[in-house]
């Protein structure tokens, strides 16, 4: 099987460039974030402090996820309900990164994710993919883009769902979630020695999504 781990921080358009990479080389795409978010909507729906560490490592004891692929779409399940559209909220978002720095819930989640990849050529998108979860992955990127692009390309999304956000507060949001990433003690967010740095910045999607591809293409040749 083969791994592709694509590591970086909030909005660098991870998701959507690593969607369109693994459709062109017919693998399945994992977002590990999805994860990390139905835990957090988890906390949120069962009133548990999103400051109480100890509550929500015996809490997460409970609760019951899986990954679906519905016509090759990943779909994300609490127990029986498809949570996959409604942990795209900033509110979840804080809640992810807040759950996430929690070892217990980390341990949780590392069975399912490299299950994944023992079963499937992927393209797996997350903050320590490349680092802890598939360490021997075959292609290791790191994405990243600057603070205010990324948020630029935030508030473009959000404003494409209809909900109404402001850039400042999109920012903060992002700059905020960047520090509690690479600070957290438990699997930082940081590039792998052996990842290759992809800077987005000045490129738009189609030419990110083929400066990954033309890497992709060079380490598995
Ligand atoms: O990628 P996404 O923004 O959906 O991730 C939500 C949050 O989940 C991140 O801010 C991060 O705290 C956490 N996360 C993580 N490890 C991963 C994926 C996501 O800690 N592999």
């Amino acid at each position: 099987m083969v791994s592709i781990a694509i590591d970086g921080p909030a909005g660098a358009g991870k998701s959507t460039i690593a969607r369109a990479a693994s459709k062109e080389l017919g693998y399945i795409y994992v977002d590990t974030g999805a994860l990390y978010r139905s835990i957090g909507l988890y906390m949120i729906r069962h009133g548990i402090s999103l400051q109480d560490a100890e509550a929500i490592a015996f809490n997460v004891e409970n609760v019951q996820i899986e990954l679906k692929f519905i016509q090759g779409e990943q779909r994300v399940f609490l127990g029986e309900e498809d949570v996959s559209d409604l942990i795209r909220t900033p509110e979840v978002s804080m809640a992810a990164s807040a759950v996430s720095a929690v070892p217990k819930v980390r341990q949780f989640l590392l069975d399912l994710q490299k299950d994944m990849a023992k079963k499937n050529n992927v393209v797996m998108d997350g903050r320590d993919i490349g680092t802890v979860v598939l360490p021997n992955a075959d292609v290791k990127i790191f994405l990243t883009a600057s603070a205010e692009e990324r948020a630029k390309r935030r508030c473009k999304e959000l404003e494409e769902k209809g909900q109404a956000v402001s850039y400042q507060e999109v920012l903060t949001d992002i700059q905020q979630r960047d520090y509690n990433d690479s600070h957290r003690e438990i699997a930082p967010l940081k590039q792998a020695e052996d990842a290759v740095l992809l800077d987005t910045s000045h490129l738009d999607l189609q030419q990110s999504i083929q400066a990954l591809l033309d890497l992709v293409k060079n380490k598995l040749n």
